[in-house]
């Protein structure tokens, strides 16, 4: 979409895996094994996204709901005081990063669905504060959805029905108000024969060699726009996380490596 801009997630290798940083007015899921650095890139995010355009920025605060507790709130302070570091002369520096962040926790699908209208008020007045929210981080969607359903016919729909309501709902905000939407997802193993697999190039190795794919299966993944799949490699005390795009519509196939650190994501 050519009127979609791109904000950084401060890490310039990634950034250029994703041609540029992660596009707005759509859905980019993130998905990996435990610990393989979703919330990191995402909380990297909320703090990159109030820096200029200029900077990769899009000039903008953040709603980061979370569904796992808690939610790692030291960690956030500790990058948003590397970011300042490295910005020292930003606007950013007039206040505290934090205060551009605002932090919602839910318990399940249903809360969220409840939560739309709710979040729309917040897109519309909360930008006579400061920057507008430009950027929605769901951490994680699969945790909405985890243990509560089971496998019947009528469960199935219900799941599908909220899936679409989720998305849809989070898709048309994304168009309204020209925002990044970031949804982390969990992996599953590939098990021959599962519906996620079924429409392609859906499994990855994860780091002890399992062949993986993103939960919650087809009827989801055709709600999400672009997919970035995490996986992890441990040499010695260094990991090395690999990042590959796994489908975007706009870009080819591509994977870069990264580390994580104390200061943040790095290439
Ligand atoms: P989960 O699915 O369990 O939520 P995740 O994909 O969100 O996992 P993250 O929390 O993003 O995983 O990544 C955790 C990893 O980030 C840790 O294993 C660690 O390697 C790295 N990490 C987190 N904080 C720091 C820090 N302060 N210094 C260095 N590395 C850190
Ligand atoms: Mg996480």
């Amino acid at each position: 979409d050519e009127k979609s801009e791109k904000c950084t997630v401060g890490c310039p290798i990634l950034d250029r895996n994703l041609n540029g940083g992660i596009p707005t007015k759509s859905i980019t899921e993130v998905v990996g094994e435990s610990g393989s650095g979703k919330t990191q890139i995402c909380l990297q995010l909320v703090l990159s996204a109030q820096l200029p355009p200029s900077h990769g920025g899009l000039n903008g605060s953040s709603l980061y709901i979370y569904t796992e507790y808690p939610f790692p709130i030291r960690r956030l302070k500790q990058l948003s005081l590397s970011l300042l570091s490295s910005h020292p002369n930003h606007l950013l520096s007039s206040s505290d990063p934090l205060s551009r962040i605002i932090l919602r926790g839910i318990s399940s699908a249903e809360n969220f669905v409840e939560l739309l209208p709710d979040i729309e008020l917040c897109l519309r007045y909360w930008k006579s504060r400061l920057l507008p929210i430009r950027v929605i981080v769901v951490d994680s969607i699969a945790a909405l959805f985890r243990s509560e359903f089971g496998n019947c016919c009528f469960d199935l729909k219900r799941r599908s029905s909220l899936f679409f309501k989720i998305s849809g709902g989070l898709k048309l905000l994304a168009e309204r108000f020209g925002l990044v939407v970031v949804v982390t997802n969990q992996v599953v193993d590939f098990i021959e024969g599962n519906e996620s697999v079924r429409i392609g190039n859906f499994s990855e190795l994860c780091s002890s060699g399992r062949r993986v794919c993103p939960a919650l299966g087809i009827s989801w993944a055709n709600c999400v726009n672009s997919r970035i799949f995490l996986s992890k490699d441990q040499t010695g005390i260094k990991i090395t996380r690999f990042s590959s795009l796994l489908f975007a519509p706009h870009l080819p196939l591509s994977s870069s490596q990264f580390v994580i650190t104390e200061k943040g994501l790095f290439g």
